[in-house]
Parts: C-alpha cells; sequence; structure tokens
C-alpha cells in the first residue's frame, strides 16, 4: 500500500513571509542518491554549513521539512548580535583560558561572518550595521551590563555603556535605567537571509530539497542512510541541524534542548513623525529582563516587538495580549497601535546557556541549542561543522563537543517552564518598579 503524502508545512503568515525576497525552487528529494555529506535542517546552521561545504569542493545535499528558513531562521527578530549568552568572563572560568579565549574571538566574529556573506553572494536581506542596544530594567541589570561592557572592552569590542537618557533618546522609551551599545549588533530580513544562503549553496552546487523531512537515520556499510518519504541519501558524513525543531531522528537529541515559543507582533509602517523619536538611529534592542523584550524596526518603518509565548504554534492575536501589553508600555504614545501580523517560532534553550555541538557516532554530528541567540552563532556554528566534516580536528573548533545530555524529566518541562515563566514577569515587574 502507498503512504498518503505528508503535506509539506507552510510558512507562517509573518511579517518575513509577506516581505521576503522570492524563494528559490527546492523540489523533494525523489529516488536514492550518495553524497560526501547529508545534511538535515535548512536553518541558518545547515544552510551555511551546505554553502560553506559546496565552496570547499563537497558533494552536499541539504534535506528540510519544509522550505529553507522555515524554521526559527526565518520567523526571528533578525537582531544579528555577537557574543554568546555568557559574558567573556564567565566563559573563561567555565572553559579555562585556552579554550575561553577562543570562544569569546569566536563569537566575536559572528556579526562579521554574516556580513561578509551578505556581501560576497549579493544577498538582499535589508542587513543594516546600525547597532544593538541592550537596555536594564533596574540597578542590578544596570551593574550586570557595567561588567559585561569592561569585560568585552578588556577584549578589545567597541561597546559603550549608556546612561539613562542616552538609552532614551536612542530607544525612544522611557523606564530604562541605562544600557549597553554594542555597535557591532546589527538587523536584517531573517527570511531574505535564509533564502540568500539557499541560493548562494545551490550555486556553489548543493542540492536543497524541501518537503523532504528525514524519517530514518541508519548505517548502511561504510555510509550513513537518511530516507525521506520518497527517496535516500547514502552520506559518509551527516550533519543534523534541527535545533528547536528537533524530533526523534536521533535517540535522546530533542531531549537535550527545552523547546519554547518566542512571539512576535509588527505594527504597520509608523509615521514619519514617530520614526523620528523610535529607535531613530535604527538600532535593535533587547532588555534585561528575565523574560526579554526585543524590538526593532524594519526597513518600511514598522515597529516589531517580540517576547516569550505560550506553548502553542498560533497567529490568533488573543494569545499575544502579553506583547501587546508590553509594546504599549515601551511606547505608550502609540496608543492602541494598528497591527499587521502576529507570529512565533521555537527557539532551543540549554540548561548551561551554549550551543551545543555532539558527535552522535563516527560521521554523525549535531549542532543545536542556541538560546534565543542564534542569527550570527548559527551561520557561524554551520560554517564550524563543515569545517569538522572536512576533517578538521575536534580539538581545534572553538565550540566544544558535549556527550548528549538529556535533561531530567524533560518531559514534564512545559508546565515547570510555565510556571518559572510567571515567577519571572512578577520579579521583573517588581524590579522595574523600584527602579
Ligand atoms: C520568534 C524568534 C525570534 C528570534 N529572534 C532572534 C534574534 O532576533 N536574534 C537572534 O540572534 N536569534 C533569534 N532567534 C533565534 C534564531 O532564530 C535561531 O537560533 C536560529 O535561527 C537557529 O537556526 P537553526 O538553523 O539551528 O534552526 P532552525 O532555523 O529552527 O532550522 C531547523 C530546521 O530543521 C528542519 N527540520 C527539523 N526536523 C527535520 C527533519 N527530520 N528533516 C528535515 N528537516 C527538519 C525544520 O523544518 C527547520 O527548518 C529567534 C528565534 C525565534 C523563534
Amino acid at each position: 500500500m502507498t503512504q498518503p503524502d505528508v503535506a509539506t508545512p507552510t510558512l507562517p503568515n509573518s511579517l518575513w513571509a509577506a516581505t521576503a525576497a522570492p524563494a528559490i525552487s527546492t523540489p523533494p528529494l525523489v529516488g536514492e542518491r550518495r553524497a560526501d555529506v547529508a545534511i538535515i535542517g535548512g536553518g541558518f546552521t545547515g544552510l551555511s554549513a551546505a554553502l560553506h561545504l559546496a565552496e570547499a569542493g563537497a558533494e552536499v545535499v541539504l534535506l528540510e521539512q519544509a522550505e529553507p528558513g522555515w524554521g526559527a531562521s526565518g520567523r526571528n527578530g533578525g537582531q544579528v548580535i555577537p557574543g554568546f549568552k555568557l559574558d567573556p568572563d564567565e566563559l573563561i572560568r567555565r572553559f579555562g583560558l585556552e579554550r575561553g579565549r577562543r570562544l569569546i574571538e569566536f563569537s566575536a566574529g559572528t556579526v562579521d561572518l554574516v556580513f561578509g556573506l551578505i556581501e560576497k553572494h549579493g544577498i538582499d536581506c535589508h542587513g543594516a550595521r546600525q547597532g544593538w542596544i541592550q537596555a536594564a530594567h533596574g540597578a542590578a541589570a544596570m551593574a550586570a551590563m557595567e561588567r559585561r561592557a569592561a569585560q568585552w572592552q578588556r577584549h578589545g569590542a567597541p561597546v559603550e555603556l549608556a546612561d539613562a537618557t542616552r538609552i532614551e533618546a536612542l530607544t525612544g522609551s522611557l523606564g530604562y535605567v541605562g544600557g549597553m551599545v554594542d555597535p557591532r549588533g546589527a538587523t536584517l530580513q531573517p527570511l531574505s537571509y535564509a533564502r540568500g544562503l539557499a541560493r548562494a549553496a545551490q550555486n556553489a552546487g548543493a542540492a536543497i530539497h524541501g518537503g523532504s523531512p528525514a524519517t530514518e537515520l541508519a548505517r548502511d556499510g561504510a555510509a550513513w542512510r537518511v530516507a525521506t518519504p520518497k527517496g535516500a541519501v547514502l552520506a559518509g558524513q551527516v550533519l543534523i541541524c534541527t535545533n528547536g525543531y528537533t524530533g526523534g531522528l536521533w535517540p535522546r537529541l530533542a531531549a537535550t534542548v527545552i523547546p519554547v515559543y518566542s512571539y512576535q507582533i509588527a505594527t504597520r509602517p509608523l509615521s514619519d513623525n514617530l520614526r523620528r523619536s523610535i529607535l531613530p538611529e535604527g538600532h535593535a534592542s533587547s532588555d534585561t529582563r528575565r523574560l526579554l523584550q526585543y524590538y526593532r524596526l524594519d526597513h518600511m518603518g514598522r515597529l516589531l516587538v517580540g517576547g516569550r509565548g505560550l506553548f502553542r504554534d498560533t497567529e490568533d492575536p488573543r494569545f499575544y495580549q502579553h506583547v501587546v501589553a508590553g509594546l504599549k508600555g515601551l511606547y505608550p504614545r502609540l496608543g492602541t497601535p494598528e497591527l499587521e501580523f502576529y507570529w512565533c517560532g521555537k527557539v532551543a534553550l540549554t540548561t548551561d546557556h551554549m550551543p551545543h555541538l555532539h558527535e552522535l557516532a563516527p560521521g554523525v554530528t549535531a549542532a543545536l541549542g542556541y538560546n534565543g541567540r542564534g542569527v550570527a552563532m548559527a551561520t557561524a556554528v554551520g560554517r564550524m561543522i563543515a569545517e569538522r566534516a572536512r576533517g578538521r580536528a575536534l580539538d581545534d573548533l572553538p565550540l566544544p563537543a558535549s556527550p548528549l545530555r538529556p535533561i531530567p524529566f524533560h518531559g514534564l518541562r512545559q508546565p515547570a517552564i510555565g510556571a518559572i515563566g510567571l515567577w519571572r514577569r512578577l520579579l521583573d515587574r517588581l524590579e522595574s518598579r523600584a527602579a
């Protein structure tokens, strides 16, 4: 009996889907073929790996269950932020001086890598390097910001501290006690960037198949066989790049990250008058709340605001009311703004706040867990695992490989995180009031 076709997931009705550069043709894989490297997942990690491998002359097949950029990569805030979630001193404390320094250097260069690719491949994605603001919502957060800025400055990064007046001028929002301005940060249209990477990878010779979920991964002699509904790839190396959308392809991999939804809303383009006072210099901004809010303008002057969502993949405005309340809190002068888009996507959290690199078996590598900061980092990690697939020594990579460590009681995570979320929201409110 033939299996009925499973419908290919479609893009959410997001701002990015409505305004992106056209998609390239990525027909499903039909039949069996061989490759040097099979890549599973067509977000920034997989696409960057495919591009760098194809440019190095490897035969690459990328399998994506939907279309390139369908996951977090085509739905995010488009804030291109250097660094890990952990501060430089913490990296050195955890990983030692030598490895810590390599991690700092690696993470500091991620935005340059993104913009180098945009330039090299002529990717039309409204990339703009206007800087990133981390705005402090209370005194303790500002003290942390002072430490962060001092640490980055010691490593030669051009970050600056800003007082409340300066942050108010740059964001147009009252109520922050100060913050950090990082001129390395940037914004882009993330779905256009993903599609641009896909086009560049295809031009370099990579085969990219949409509508091709990897359903089975198993040894086949000296190779690995990755099966899809209508075909299979036999490859010596497999890269699993599925992040918050990781399923059951490799046992226990999904249990190493906590997938949580991030929700975003976008207004209609603001008037010129409002644009003169809201993020007037084009910065991207995230704040320091435990349940952080991130916001920016798009190239047409729409205001986008994002924050933590419920455990529900929905575009129903009723479930976005906390994000709308956040927007009104940031900019009360907008009144009740007319909203054009509501959409969400899954980020993958790790308990140590670092992305993870796993060598699951000889020839099978996975990289995931960007903790909501993956536009630049996933691009860089994709390049890194491409180098690994080409034989670069494991010890030579900036990110250390770690064994699979499923999170205890992973199945109970959703109610627990919901409760933690409420608690964190309460603490954020108390600290903001005290400031
Ligand atoms: C709403 C939102 C806002 C965000 N904002 C920012 C931001 O402003 N700045 C920032 O730096 N980061 C942000 N992030 C995080 C960032 O988007 C991610 O870290 C990054 O895109 C991860 O890329 P990825 O390629 O690893 O995963 P993804 O882009 O999620 O791609 C994984 C892909 O794997 C595919 N897949 C899964 N299983 C299979 C299978 N079996 N077979 C084939 N394909 C499969 C999925 O369809 C998906 O396309 C945000 C994320 C979200 C969701």
